[in-house]
């Protein structure tokens, strides 16, 4: 059973799926607007090495990953109604929506370099706006939300629980405050949007019942989390800077909407430096996969670097570190058998679930295992079999001679169990154990009598 540690509760804790043999799975994903470095790659890898890790186990993952097109901005650009989605827009001289096809497209190709699993289901934010107002709508009812010239914010001080995955407290957001920004239409510093109403300069905007606008970055997580995973699921995953606020607000908003806890694990991977800083676009630090491969390295030297860290602790990046774990690597992607060269899923992007497909090719290794019970090797990339019940294992082959499965060589002695008098067996494999070979061979396990002297098969 795979134990994690819960951030919730801070403690390591089995995952005990809510149905049986299932696995549901939440993790947030790129913002579309630029490539994403290998900071981020990093955080999209815990999902999929948890999702090894129970396929291991016997369990099938049904894995959600949100696509952010739409909303994703820091309250300081906010109040000037802009969005980075719009920025880069602006820079490229593209539409948002092509920005965002773009990027999407950068990000599932670079994901699919490092060997990540694809998700069953990527949705976008800017197809589940309905369900995003619906949620809204259900927070107002409940008392958790207030609306203020179009834009709809949420009371933290309505919700108790409000800090619990952070251990904050909404004392101390108020004092942490006084640097920031502050937006006089809040009634606690900690309250945050929900629903924003668009400025004029607004290129992408919604109808709502509070006026035109544009729905926040958290509730995009909550609402379609519960869409696609249902009211309650079971591992949600993240980078840790997203505990707050993203994560606290998200359990604020689905917990105060539907009244009951709605993730049983919080997992966060933590944070990858460079040059003793965090991988970020902001500290202008960033690595992104094209840029290691322009220097020489394989995406997978990058991926064998995580795997030398436990995903809660901090990685030093450097180019040195990622090539010296080359030859490793190698050894470690060096075919065993088998034809399947990766564990890779069919998925699609569209917005509805659909059903994930292994490649379905056959491997001795077993390392990983299909929803279905499928094998596959999961060892690399590249693999584009069409998903296939395995094949049937070969028949079993018996030397007369233990030990040695492929002797063509006359055996010096009879094999354990043989009845008849010291003489040679053939030694040739044998894949009928009830033949007329009158060579003693080796005994069959569990056969009884006469039969037990077991012939070659050859019939020699
Ligand atoms: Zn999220």
């Amino acid at each position: 059973m795979l134990r994690l540690h819960n951030t919730l509760t801070r403690t390591i804790e089995p995952i005990r799926p809510l149905a049986p043999g299932t696995v549901s799975m939440y993790s947030c994903g790129p913002t579309v607007y630029r490539p994403v470095h290998i900071g981020n790659l990093r955080s999209f890898l815990l999902g999929d090495l948890i999702r090894r890790a129970l396929a291991w186990t016997g369990l099938s993952v049904r894995q959600v990953m949100n696509i952010t097109d739409v909303g994703h901005m820091t309250d300081e650009i906010y109040d000037r109604g802009e969005d980075k989605m719009l920025l880069a827009a602006a820079d490229e001289g593209l539409s948002p929506e092509e920005i965002a096809a773009k990027y999407e497209a950068a990000f599932h190709r670079d994901a699919g370099r490092l060997g990540i699993i694809p998700a069953e289901v990527y949705p976008r934010a800017s197809a589940h706006i309905a369900e995003m107002i619906d949620l809204i709508g259900r927070l107002l009812d409940r008392g958790h939300a207030y609306v203020d010239a179009g834009t709809v914010y949420y009371d933290v001080t309505t919700f108790p629980d409000y800090g619990r995955l952070s251990r904050n407290s909404l004392d101390q957001l108020r004092a942490g405050h006084r640097l920031a920004a502050v937006d006089h239409h809040k009634r606690h510093p900690a309250d945050f949007i929900l629903w924003k109403a668009a400025g004029p300069r607004r290129v992408v905007r919604f109808d709502s019942p509070w006026g035109e606008g544009y729905p926040g970055w958290h509730i995009e997580c909550s609402a379609m989390s519960i869409a696609y995973l249902g009211e309650r699921f079971d591992v949600h995953t993240g980078g840790v800077d997203l505990a707050f606020p993203h994560h606290e607000d998200e359990i604020a908003q689905s917990e105060g909407a539907l009244g009951h806890p709605v993730v049983s694990m919080w997992v966060h991977g933590d944070h990858l430096l460079f040059s003793g800083q965090k991988m970020a676009k902001s500290s202008g630090n960033v690595w992104t996969l094209d840029r290691l491969e322009e220097e020489g390295h394989h995406p997978l030297d990058f991926r064998y670097l995580c795997l030398t860290s436990r995903y809660r602790r901090q990685l030093r990046f450097s180019p040195d570190a990622t090539g010296a774990t080359r030859p490793a690597r190698r050894r470690a992607r060096r075919p065993r058998s088998g034809t399947c060269a990766s564990a890779t899923l069919s998925s699609t992007t569209s917005t509805s679930p659909g059903p994930s497909r292994w490649c379905g090719a056959w491997s001795a290794t077993r390392r990983s295992q299909g929803p279905n019970g499928e094998r596959c090797c999961g060892t690399g990339t590249g693999c584009s079999a069409s998903a296939s019940t395995p094949p049937p294992a070969p028949p079993r082959t018996r030397s007369c001679r233990p030990g040695r499965p492929s002797c063509s060589r006359p055996a010096t002695r009879p094999g354990p169990g043989a009845t008849g008098p010291r003489a040679t067996g053939c030694g040739t494999p044998s894949t009928n154990w009830a033949s007329r070979c009158p060579i003693p061979g080796r005994a069959r396990p569990g056969a009884a009598g006469a039969r037990a002297a077991a012939r070659c098969g050859t019939g020699r």
